[in-house]
């Protein structure tokens, strides 16, 4: 068990890729407090794992909101009384590129993805000085390499990637490490909400699965066990990276 009684508070995890990062965690003994604006789905995966093994919370927030974060701190705290690890993973996607974006669509991609991440991190650390806890910052291979129409989502991944180099710096004397997950595509409902999107979405799929070296999209069990081993100690001396779980998606750029 690697998160033995470990808390970890994993915004967006109802579903996607914080769902697999709950449940690995889960299932290394951590205490998972699971987050997302909609309760239904949220609620069905923490009383999963709450029943299956360790126990796991399901608290309704929005990453957004200020007042919702700061609440979501304190119930976990009321919970499980402590912090070791924070997963900044809640996010959109906006398929815009920068001239066809709104305003309005700039700050709620904005909001939605870096905003938060300064927001989760800022009321978190305080308590994460504590148990000398990590944070996890999840960008994408996007924040790296940019991507067709996605001028505005690019900025937020590659914002999440300098802010969290500068946080590594700046709390690891206080033994916080901070890092970051670069997933290529990964199979969720985001995931699959932009291939029914497409004219052709057989065909898109098979084009972006080709574009893997690997020859496939990756699962979101692949990212909880990418962001086991930043959460665990078998990273105790690995802060301020961007660990790449793409296929290859990245190389040959
Ligand atoms: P997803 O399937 O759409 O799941 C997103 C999760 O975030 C849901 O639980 C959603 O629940 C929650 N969420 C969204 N907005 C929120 C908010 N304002 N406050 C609280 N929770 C919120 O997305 P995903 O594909 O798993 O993506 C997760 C993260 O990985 C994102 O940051 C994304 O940019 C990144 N990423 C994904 C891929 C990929 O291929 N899937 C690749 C690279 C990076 P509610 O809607 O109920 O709130």
């Amino acid at each position: 068990m690697r998160l033995q009684d470990k808390v970890a508070i994993i915004t967006g995890s109802s579903k996607g890729i914080g769902e697999g990062i709950a449940r690995v965690f889960s299932a290394e003994g951590a205490k998972v407090v699971i987050v997302s604006r909609n309760e239904q789905e949220g609620l069905k995966l923490a009383q999963e794992l709450g029943s299956e093994a360790g126990q796991a919370i399901y608290i309704k927030a929005d990453v957004t909101s200020k007042e919702s974060i700061t609440g979501l701190i304190d119930a976990a705290l009321n919970a499980f009384g402590r912090l070791d690890v924070l997963v900044n993973n809640a996010g959109y996607h906006i398929s815009k590129n920068v001239e066809e974006t709104s305003e309005d669509e700039w700050d709620f991609i904005m909001n939605t993805n870096l905003r938060s991440t300064f927001l989760c991190s800022k009321y978190a650390i305080p308590h994460l000085r504590k148990t000398k806890g990590n944070i996890i910052n999840i960008s994408s291979m996007v924040g790296l390499v940019g991507q067709p129409n996605a001028g505005a989502y690019a900025a937020t991944k590659g914002g999440q990637i300098a802010m969290s180099k500068g946080m590594a710096i700046d709390f690891a004397k206080d033994g916080i490490r901070v890092n970051v997950i670069c997933p290529g595509w990964i199979q969720t409902p985001l995931v699959e909400e932009w291939f029914d999107q497409q004219e052709d979405s057989a065909a898109s799929r098979q084009y972006i699965y080709a574009q893997h070296p690997l020859g496939r999209i990756g699962t979101i069990e692949e990212c909880g066990k990418a962001a086991l081993y930043l959460a665990s100690d078998d990273s105790a001396f690995v802060t301020g990276i961007t660990l790449n779980i793409d296929g290859g998606v990245t190389l040959g750029y």
